[in-house]
């Protein structure tokens, strides 16, 4: 036996201990990371951000409405989910409602319509005055026919800013869900037209889509909803900290 041979002698049984140890540190390793969700990397660009989520409808306006699938619960349910994933993250948070109330005056005694301009209303005012970063609000969307499908969304034509949010909230909806090819548009609405900030409306689903609506009703699918946004959201705030640092 050369010299060289009984330097690399190793009994059999610290063999297969030393290789169970080495294999299980492995393993070890491969779960931590496994656990590790991505966002996580870039969740750091959120911390002491300003965040609105606007819950949409509530109240007497219950938004959307298919059988037993109110738009309004819908909402409500994935923007607390992203709430407490944006606050885990360090973001200061503010939830336009937490309950079912719109935030009109409740005595208003004006046509719906009128109701409906003031909670939209108060809902600007409330970003506007608290400066926020970003403007984040959830609907869900509706068709007379069954057949659409699919999260979308929409941003203020007139920012670049909030376009890039948009796109950002999109690729990561399209990547967590599976189920969508659509894109982020932009859009004509009241909220994200009177918002000094960058905001997004994002429409989570089709109600009329009954397979849709069964899944959005569900809270672990409005987790991963909720989770595509962070991420989205975590992504565009990362790339505006490299913008910067350039
Ligand atoms: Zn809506």
């Amino acid at each position: 036996m050369s010299i060289f041979k009984r330097a690399i002698f190793i009994p059999q049984r610290t063999y297969r201990i030393g290789m169970a140890a080495f294999l299980l540190f492995i393993l070890g390793l491969a779960v931590i990371w496994g656990e590790r969700p991505v966002a996580q990397v870039a969740s750091y660009a959120v911390a002491n951000r300003v965040i609105v989520i606007d819950p949409g409808h509530g109240g007497f306006d219950p938004g959307a409405q298919r059988g037993e699938f109110k738009e309004k619960e819908i909402t409500l349910a994935i923007s607390r989910k992203l709430e407490q994933n944006l606050s885990k993250a360090g973001a200061m948070v503010i939830l336009l409602r937490d309950s079912d109330e719109s935030l009109s005056d409740s005595e208003l005694k004006g046509s719906l319509s009128e109701r409906k301009r003031q909670d939209l209303g108060r809902r600007v005012e409330k970003a506007n005055e608290a400066k926020a970063d970003l403007y984040i609000s959830i609907h869900a969307n509706a068709d007379p026919s069954p057949r659409w499908r699919g999260a979308q969304t929409f941003y203020n034509k007139n920012s670049t800013e909030a376009k890039l949010l948009a796109e950002s909230i999109q690729q990561e909806l399209t990547a967590g869900l599976g189920n969508t090819n659509r894109k982020a548009l932009a859009g004509n609405y009241y909220i994200i037209d009177k918002t000094k900030m960058p905001a997004v409306i994002v429409e989570v689903g089709f109600l009329s889509n009954p397979e849709e609506a069964r899944l959005l009703s569900q809270p672990d699918y409005q987790q991963r909803v909720a989770t595509a946004i962070f991420t989205g959201i975590t992504k565009y705030q990362a790339n505006l900290l490299v913008d910067k640092q350039d």
